[in-house]
């Protein structure tokens, strides 16, 4: 039996997007569901937003397949381009487009015979260091690009912040939105700038498109806030339950490598869900998870099925009773922070293992 369930609330997805839409109604979003839409279930996602959003991205091709073959119809983005020769022929045969962010691309691209014109945008390097042109080469990339016969014009200018979530990265932002604002003119095509983090807190430099990630999923960008205070609704909600409970004593060891040492008497909780489900090992003793609307905690090393909870003396836990992990009631945010991530890791570690339920 699937012990550990993920409850995916598709109206709260729904809810997060009108949400953004309502911030920026000019905008076209491009729902970034790359990692199986953040460990959500991209094709259901997929269909639950189709009406909602102008078009999808991805960060592989077979991501983009499984989409197309779900009967996903909608255009589909590569963010990170295409990786080999052998992809252009799936481009074209699922209509998809993509970023092209290296010279290398540009060179097999000119030399490709296309049976039709694909979609592409010019990926510009705007201070991130990671994928795109620099800032002084786009002018002529971009033309050489406008001039390959595969690619269709007119085409778009797509860049990425590196810090719009951080207050004290402030100035980075500053440097890269300057960079960004002196290329962007360039485009005789539509210009997409913004993540969840500068829709949230640069919206003033909205452009045509704009791409959402963690905040569609309720979840904050920033680690200093949660979904919930951005005012977006919690989609995931990771549960498991009580399949034991045992009393344990003063001095007792309490699971793999004696993490932890009872000092006083109190009962605990087996929890059918371990890191085998996506619960991280490296958890510290204290994490709260609520049973029965409760706060509880968190003792001894998460095992690979199945980790361990302080229920005191008191408290009225009986077999079976649900575990929320994180989601509603619990956010995500404060999860990854006790384990020292971020809540984008937390939310694509779900395992396979896991029942997906959605609603
Ligand atoms: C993942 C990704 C996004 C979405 O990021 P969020 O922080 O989840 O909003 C947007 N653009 C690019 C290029 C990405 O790789």
């Amino acid at each position: 039996m699937n012990t550990v369930k993920a409850y995916i609330d598709l109206q709260a997805l729904r809810f997060n997007i009108e949400k953004i839409k309502d911030t920026l109604p000019k905008c076209k979003i491009v729902s970034v569901i790359k990692a199986d839409a953040y460990g959500h279930g991209s094709v259901a996602c997929a269909k639950a937003l189709d009406d909602l959003v102008e078009c999808f991205a991805v960060a592989r091709i077979e991501e983009a397949i499984e989409l197309r073959e779900a009967g996903v119809s909608k255009n589909i983005i590569l963010l990170g381009g295409f990786f080999l020769e052998d992809e252009l022929p799936l481009v074209e045969k699922y209509d998809l487009s993509f970023a092209i962010h290296d010279v290398w691309q540009i060179e097999i691209l000119e030399k490709y015979q296309a049976s039709k014109k694909i979609k592409g945008w010019c990926q510009i390097n705007i201070g991130m260091q990671r994928l795109g042109f620099n800032v002084d080469q786009v002018k002529d990339v971009y033309k050489r690009i406008s001039n390959i016969q595969c690619i269709q014009n007119p085409i778009g200018l797509i860049a990425h912040l590196s810090c719009a979530d951080e207050e004290s990265t402030k100035s980075f932002n500053e440097l890269q939105l300057s960079a960004w604002n002196s290329v962007k003119d360039i485009s005789e095509g539509p210009l997409c700038l913004l993540n969840s983090a500068a829709i949230e807190y640069y919206s003033e430099y909205s452009t045509d498109f704009i791409r959402p990630g963690i905040i569609q999923y309720g979840v904050s960008p920033s680690s200093n806030k949660t979904g919930i205070e951005l005012g977006l609704k919690p989609v995931m909600t990771l549960c498991s339950k009580v399949i034991s409970i045992r009393n344990v004593d003063v001095g007792d060891a309490v699971g793999y490598g004696a993490y932890w040492i009872c000092d006083k008497k109190t009962r605990i909780a087996i929890v059918a869900a371990g890191y085998a489900d996506g619960y991280p090992r490296s958890m510290p003793n204290g994490c709260p998870v609520l049973i029965n609307g409760q706060v509880m905690h968190t003792v001894g090393h998460v095992c690979m099925d199945m980790m361990f909870v302080d229920i005191g003396l008191d408290s009225e836990v009986n077999i079976n009773d649900e575990v929320v992990l994180w989601g509603k009631g619990l956010p995500v945010e404060h999860i990854a922070q006790r384990v020292g991530t971020i809540p984008y890791e937390l939310l694509t570690r779900v395992t396979k293992r896991v029942k997906y339920i959605y609603n």
